[in-house]
């Protein structure tokens, strides 16, 4: 059923949404295409959030400033919503993330299974086995790992994910014998930035370690500002508007809206309205803990990484965390608030897949690195030295550097507090009552107000599964719409 407006002619929205970061804009395109009137607020000079890109140093190449790497674009929104399947090409690295070890060794996770296992040695069969049921049920993996944690998942997803985040996050004997696949499966699980061994941690490492050998870690042509506008092309053709430059601190001045959907953090939320709250939500979100920050380092080099080993250069991404002990070690340090030489830090070469983004003797490298909540060191030395470990020479190639310390990261975007790019920790109890305990996660107990951060369910990343769950929840409670609009 399609809703009826209440103010078609009128300007005034039916729906506010607060940020226009992915999930922002993923709610955004579905109330839209629902055929309602929808008004976007962004703090920022540019909408888009974590998909942003700039020519920081030169005027012939693109950075990203957040995310860069995609592999959450294989979300159940993402594979319908048509303007970015279709409309954003895509590069897909052969070798979806590679981890450098000492002497020039490294372990490198192809897109293919077989690949990979044959060069894990004798933890080949043992890494097979950990990533090929997960990759035969990949729909229903993914599905589980990116729903609103209310549906329940299909057995056999959730039988094949318990068991390994259980092996996997816990200090349970893993099976790995050698040094390479335990380094190639601490080192995903590091996205999740919580101290390993984790149960959270090891679904991370699962979801993002599978879709490395499934449709692989994509790198959108042009930059990651391209999903963003897209999306926005989009909202604007089905009757969206976006007003930028436009913070909202006081949520009473969205009050004519029918539905506020708020792609904000939990502190976000408390600064705008935290006087209108019950105790015991508004104490649930003062208590919302965030977690490990990062801390983001560009450069723009005059030629590709001089990685000791040259197969890292054929991967989308570099994760620099040595032995799984020693990321283990470093990451634990890290959580507990301690600044360490080698932090786990990760790194793309966006050029080397995708033309248009680097031009004759100018590359952009992109990395950050984790650091304890509200860092304010620059990250660039320690990042430049940690490439400089794993490709001798690097330091000679650097034309221009710039870094963004984790407590910037926040002036630059309120969505991470303190640099903590999940916006919240990525902990068991934190991803199940993500912000708060209740019955649909995504409302608040402010009618009609919704919060779609990635401060709720599924959690962070490029996936819009956030916005997606927050506006499936408004559409049926505020409009009384059950079917979603198609979004091909
Ligand atoms: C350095 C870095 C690297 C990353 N790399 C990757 C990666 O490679 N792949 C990946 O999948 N993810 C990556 N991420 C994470 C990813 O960017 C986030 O998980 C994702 O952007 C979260 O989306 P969101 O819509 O919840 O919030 P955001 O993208 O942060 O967007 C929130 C928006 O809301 C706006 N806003 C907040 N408060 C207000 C207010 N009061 N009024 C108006 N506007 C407001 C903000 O300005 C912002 O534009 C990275 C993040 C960072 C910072």
């Amino acid at each position: 059923m399609t809703p009826s407006p209440t103010s078609r002619g009128s300007d005034e929205a039916e729906v506010a949404i607060v940020g226009t970061g992915p999930n922002g804009l993923a709610a955004g395109a579905l109330l839209a295409r629902s055929g309602l009137r929808v008004h976007l607020h962004e703090a920022a000079e540019e909408p888009g959030g974590g998909l942003r890109s700039a020519r920081l140093f030169d005027s012939s190449v693109r950075h990203d400033i957040c995310s860069a790497v995609h592999p959450m674009t294989a979300s159940p929104f993402f594979r319908r919503f048509g303007p970015v399947r279709d409309g954003v090409r895509m590069h897909t690295p052969e070798i979806s993330y590679a981890h450098p070890l000492e002497d020039g060794e490294a372990a490198l996770a192809y897109r293919d299974l077989s690949e990979t296992s044959a060069r894990l040695g004798e933890d080949g069969p043992g890494w097979h086995r950990l990533m090929r049921p997960l990759l035969d049920h990949t729909g229903r993996v993914t599905e589980a790992m990116l729903s609103d944690l209310r549906r329940p998942p299909s057995p056999r997803a959730a039988l094949l994910l318990a068991e390994r985040m259980l092996r996997h996050g816990t200090p349970l004997p893993t099976g790995f014998r050698g040094a390479k696949a335990p380094a190639l499966f601490a080192g995903v699980a590091a996205h999740a930035g919580s101290a390993p061994p984790h149960p959270a941690a090891a679904g991370v490492g699962l979801l993002l370690g599978h879709l490395a050998h499934a449709g692989g870690w994509p790198i959108p042509e042009g930059g990651s500002d391209r999903i963003a506008a897209a999306a926005l092309d989009d909202l604007l053709a089905h009757g969206a508007r976006v007003h930028t430059g436009q913070p909202i601190d006081d949520l009473r001045r969205l009050r004519s809206a029918r539905a506020v959907l708020l792609d904000v953090a939990p502190r976000g939320l408390l600064a705008m309205a935290g006087e209108l709250l019950p105790d015991g939500y508004r104490g649930q979100l003062e208590r919302y803990r965030y977690g490990t920050a990062a801390a983001k380092a560009d450069f723009l080099v005059s030629e590709p990484i001089p990685w000791r080993n040259p197969e890292i250069s054929r991967a989308g991404t570099a994760h620099l965390g040595g032995t799984a002990d020693r990321i283990r070690a470093v990451e634990r340090a890290t959580a507990r608030g301690e600044r360490v030489p080698d932090p786990f830090t990760l790194v793309s070469e966006p050029g080397n897949l995708d033309p248009t983004r680097a031009a004759p003797g100018k590359y952009p490298v992109w990395a950050y690195c984790h650091v304890p909540n509200g860092d304010t060191r620059d990250p660039v030395e320690t990042t430049r030295r940690r490439i400089e470990h794993y490709a001798p020479g690097f330091s000679e190639t650097v034309l221009e550097s710039s870094g963004t310390s984790a407590a910037r990261l926040e002036e630059y975007d309120a969505n991470y507090p303190g640099g903590d790019i999940s916006t919240g920790a990525v902990d068991l109890l934190q991803t199940l009552a993500r912000p708060a305990w209740r019955l649909v996660p995504h409302s608040t107990p402010l009618r009609g107000v919704y919060l779609c951060s990635a401060a709720t369910p599924p959690g962070p990343g490029v996936h819009g599964m956030c916005g997606y769950w927050a506006a499936r929840a408004a559409l049926r409670r505020e409009f009384g719409v059950r079917e979603l609009p198609p979004l091909d």
